[in-house]
């Protein structure tokens, strides 16, 4: 349970005075719907209200402070757009204080003729007179405390000003709770690190620009905080995973042995090492938790299958899970054979399998008849189980969480021995906040014969070229996928666009088009699949759901529209669907210009290389962590305060804080630990407590 002394924090905004329906909805549309949201708001800038010149002196465009006395109004008659003047004027000379539809009374009443007034705001020339636009502050000289030399500026929304996120954000923090510190007193020192509530103080109400800047003290501690939260909370689920004894599992290799006696082609020596890997962590009595990675093509599937094939020799079970049904079926496809060879019985489990077929399933699983599953998030509900689950391998490891992660994990009798594949190449700190430290084996190399794709970035000004050039492609035997724009915020938009092509390019080209969308239902989807795999459509027209996985080796042209829209990851997914087979293939990359600097950089480096793991660093380095993975890819964390990018040092430390936390105190029951609890609780990492409780 969270520890009461969050609860303020954790209280929805619209628990504080002042914020009501109206407001709580502008700040939700930037992300703030809890007290904590808006601590996170950090100012964007500043506005130095120190500079107090006379009028004469005071420098075209600057942010003043002047002491004025008030002597006319001028109001805007009726019908006319000129604006309410107020004049005044200091010793040195005059101002206009200038307000579009000024209201005569409320403008009498805050600057009446004959008195002395503070104003602050942007000041500029105009025709030899001084003029300030809606002063930020008009003030009488006695109330001259109330105003603020130095201002935060916070990034907006419509319907919200910064002086109202401002006065939000300072009520939270003269009530803020008193938090135990969770930093080591020595580093906290070493660092010269303020307080949790101190450093909050500071970033909302900076003294300087020093104290926006990402590695203000202030900024550094709290990045670092979330950061530590994340690999704390990493290190506490995989210690739990490693302190429930594992069992040792070991294969007699007589069905790997009968697999490699039918294989079409010698595995890679990556392959062959992370086989040994794999095989000597499940052999460990310790449970396995090892991250196999691998850009597309490069043969996971295997490796999960000998590591599969083991867990039966040993007399268990094995389950791969798959984020989508067309993957699950894939892996059926390409699975089955082998296994036919080897004696073992594979089936399939996802979200279409019902009633009695689904009842089937599951009684051959709990009766060991079926030995290895292919399946979805179907695979998660309570009612499947296995008679022995061994090993659970879990393909596109970012599309689960680790929540799913453990579930699947607590499906065994025993302890599971874990496996998950990511053919998303993500930069080294990622991959570190994604899966902290967990034992990796890379797939390196890819399997021999694979000619490099040939990529070509197209301007959309020669769409008919690219066009004629596809159908000269089919019409030589090969097979294109198309892939249409990807519109972040609307399905249906993908959707008609997808839908739209696919009728072009029918009637352009006068042939079949085939066409597959996330919309579509289960069988549809399968059964496009299967046509252009068939080679029955020559062409086939796609949303984005061909991106992870899917292996048609005839299909040797990619084309991609508006690819300037793309994450580089992304297009490293999709283009990795081509140059499967021996053919050459090559991806086209149409965009639409003019492009900016890093759009050009970003497809010049497609063109450069298909290293993904170069493509994933170029790409957090040109567009930054958070840009990179967006929300869609769940399962990576995503941060508020730290920046990937800019503090990768500090994630390295924090890895090794949490490291040495644990081997110290794996309880947290020492005070430090105690008050880490309440770290995780404020970011939200609280599942990872549960597992010290239950163990
Ligand atoms: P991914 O790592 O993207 O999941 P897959 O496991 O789907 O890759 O393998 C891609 C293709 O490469 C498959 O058609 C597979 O049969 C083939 N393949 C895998 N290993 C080898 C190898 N050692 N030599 C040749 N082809 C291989
Ligand atoms: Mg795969």
């Amino acid at each position: 349970m969270r520890p009461e002394i969050l609860f303020p924090l954790f209280r929805a905004v619209t628990a504080l005075k002042g914020i009501g329906g109206r407001t709580s909805a502008h700040l939700a549309r930037i992300g703030i719907v809890r007290v904590s949201d808006l601590l996170w708001h950090l100012p964007v800038g500043l506005v130095d209200r120190s500079y107090e010149p006379e009028i004469a002196m005071a420098e075209n465009g600057s942010v003043a402070t002047l002491t004025v006395f008030i002597t006319g109004h001028s109001p805007s008659t009726p019908n006319s757009k000129k604006p309410y003047r107020v004049q005044a004027t200091d010793n040195s000379g005059d101002l206009d204080l200038v307000f579009f539809k000024g209201q005569r009374d409320y403008l009498m009443e805050m600057l009446p003729p004959g008195t002395t007034r503070i104003v602050s705001g942007k000041v500029e020339w105009f025709n030899g007179r001084l003029q300030m636009s809606h002063p930020d502050y008009i003030l009488a000289p006695d109330h001259r405390d109330r105003l603020p030399l130095i201002e935060p500026v916070y990034g907006l929304t419509a319907g919200l000003t910064s002086r109202s996120l401002g006065r939000a954000v300072d009520m939270v923090l003269a009530d803020l709770p008193e938090l135990p510190e969770w930093h080591d007193p020595d580093s906290l020192a070493r660092q010269q690190w303020p307080a949790w509530g101190a450093a909050l103080i500071r970033l909302h109400h900076p003294e300087d620009k020093g104290d926006l800047s990402i590695d203000s003290p202030s900024r550094t501690r709290l990045a670092y905080d979330e950061l530590l939260a994340n690999q704390l909370a990493l290190a506490l689920v995989r210690e739990r995973m490693r302190r429930r004894k594992g069992q040792s599992v070991k294969g007699d290799g007589r069905l790997q042995a009968r697999v490699r006696a039918v294989l079409p082609f010698p595995l890679t020596g990556a392959q062959e090492r992370a086989i040994v890997d794999v095989i000597a962590d499940m052999a460990d009595p310790a449970a396995m938790l090892r991250l196999l990675q691998g850009d597309v093509g490069s043969g996971k599937t295997l490796v999960a299958l000998f590591a599969m094939l083991a867990a039966v020799e040993a007399g268990g079970q094995a389950a791969i899970l798959a984020p989508t049904e067309i993957l699950a079926r894939q892996h059926l496809e390409s699975l089955k054979s082998y296994c036919e060879a080897a004696g073992v019985t594979i089936g399939l489990l996802t979200g279409r399998d019902k009633g009695k077929a689904r009842e089937r399933i599951l009684a051959d699983l709990a009766a060991g008849n079926i030995q290895i599953l292919v399946g979805t998030h179907a695979l998660f509900e309570h009612d499947v189980l296995f008679q022995n689950l061994l090993l659970a391998v879990i393909d596109e490891q970012h599309r689960f969480g680790v929540h799913q992660r453990l579930k699947l994990a607590g499906k065994g009798q025993g302890p599971v021995d874990m496996l998950v594949m990511t053919a998303t190449p993500i930069p080294r700190t990622l991959a570190l906040t994604a899966y902290g430290d967990m034992d990796v084996s890379k797939l390196d190399e890819k399997p021999p014969g694979r000619q490099p794709i040939d990529t070509r970035t197209v301007s959309a000004q020669r769409f008919e070229d690219v066009v004629a050039g596809v159908g000269r492609a089919v019409g030589q035997g090969q097979q294109v996928y198309w892939v249409c724009p990807l519109v972040e915020e609307s399905e249906t938009i993908d959707l008609a666009a997808a839908t739209e092509r696919k009728a072009d390019l029918e009637q352009r080209l006068g042939l079949p088009v085939g066409l597959i969308h996330g919309r579509m239902k289960g069988p549809d989807k399968d059964a496009a699949m299967a046509a252009f795999a068939a080679g029955e459509t020559r062409l086939l027209v796609a949303t984005t759901v061909i991106e992870v996985g899917v292996n048609v080796p005839n299909a040797t042209i990619m084309v991609i529209e508006h690819s300037e829209r793309f994450g580089l990851a992304q297009l490293h997914q999709l283009r990795g669907r081509v140059g499967r087979g021996t053919g050459k293939s090559s991806c086209i990359l149409i965009y639409s210009g003019p492009l900016g600097e890093t759009s050009k950089a970003r497809l010049a480096i497609m063109r450069e290389t298909e290293d993904g793991f170069r493509i994933a660093e170029e790409d957090m380095r040109l567009r930054g962590a958070g840009e990179l993975l967006g929300t869609q890819q769940s399962g990576l964390p995503e941060f508020r305060l730290a920046d990937l990018a800019h503090h990768g040092d500090l994630l390295a430390m924090a890895r090794d804080d949490a490291r040495a936390v644990i081997e110290a105190d794996p309880e947290l029951k020492s005070p430090r630990g105690q008050a880490l609890r309440v770290l995780l609780y404020l970011f939200e990492r609280d599942a990872a407590i549960r597992y010290l409780q239950s163990g």
